[in-house]
């Protein structure tokens, strides 16, 4: 990827903006320019079959159109590649953000339909149970299959919000380019490859550029992304990249550390260990003094 100067940052940024879609949020009451249409709903990547045709030049347009954040050599968007999903954009057109194969059906099903919904994920469970040497018909397992399915439902009650409305109206012009920090988030999520909880704190920080978010929003944004089947590498990055897509501010910082229980239950490592993932994007990437700045104030340096 080539660098993109200042100019050149701006133009992309027009030219995505450039449409009639209205996915931004309100600015005091001012819609700023929306996000360029997608050609089809979010969810495209490779590994994942797609039934639609345009699926290869939706992604590529959809990688070009995000290049600016990862346009320097260095960065973590493009150091980490193992995934090609953190490559995906944190807010779509639609706002759902992905991984969203499903989240639009859920999302606007009716009530017998998540009545259903939840009845499979239940029969499911009885099969787990089953299969793990259990009688799922003994009284404490008795309701386990349908609480089990709500108690899913609900770690994973962030594919059913989307950034719109998370932010609503709470973006403000505002002359600050001080740090803003919130720290000591807490934050519950689900490993997405052993399905078992990981949780911890977030911290979140940015530089604005004359516009500033509602401080309680930033933990509505960590609790969006977080109730999601996730890696805490994502999770940290969708988080920067939500607030860097919103705010267009200097710089954002995020944090994220905490404790897996895929790893701490099962001896891999001893119980007390936590992880630490972080994805600094401008100001906060570029420089150092800034980035120390940052750490030191949230007690990790
Ligand atoms: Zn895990």
């Amino acid at each position: 990827m080539s660098g993109f100067d200042d100019d050149e940052r701006i133009n992309a940024f027009e030219k995505r903006h450039d449409s009639t879609n209205t996915i931004r949020p309100e600015v005091n009451g001012r819609v700023p320019a929306p996000h360029q249409p997608q050609p089809q709903h979010p969810t495209v990547n490779t590994s994942l079959p797609s039934t639609r045709s345009s699926s290869v030049s939706s992604s590529r347009s959809k990688l070009s159109q995000y290049s600016y954040l990862g346009q320097q050599e260095g960065t973590p968007l493009n150091t980490r590649v193992a995934s090609p999903y953190t490559l995906n954009p944190p807010i779509d057109f639609d706002g759902l953000s992905w991984p969203s194969v499903g989240a639009r059906a859920r999302l606007e099903q009716t009530e017998e339909e998540a009545k259903a919904r939840e009845g499979r994920i239940a029969d499911a469970v009885k099969t787990i149970l089953t299969e793990l040497g259990e009688d799922p018909n003994r009284e404490g397992l008795l309701e386990t299959p349908e609480r089990y399915a709500r108690a899913m439902l609900f770690f994973t009650k962030g594919y059913e919000d989307n950034v719109k409305d998370v932010i609503k109206r709470a973006v403000f012009e505002e002359d600050h380019d001080e740090m803003v920090i919130v720290r000591d988030i807490e934050i519950f999520s689900l490993c997405e490859h052993h399905l078992v909880p990981f949780f911890g704190k977030i911290h979140i920080g940015y530089i604005p550029n004359s516009r500033v978010l509602g401080l309680s929003k930033l933990a509505r944004l960590a609790e969006m992304f977080s109730r999601r089947l996730q890696v805490q590498e994502r999770l940290t990055k969708q988080v920067a990249m939500a607030l860097w897509e919103i705010l267009e501010p200097q710089g954002v910082a995020v944090v994220i550390e905490a404790s897996h229980m895929c790893m701490v239950s099962r001896g891999v490592q001893k119980s007390g260990s936590s992880t630490l993932t972080s994805c600094m994007l401008g100001r906060f990437r570029d420089a150092q003094k800034t980035r120390d700045e940052f750490l030191t104030l949230i007690g990790k340096r």
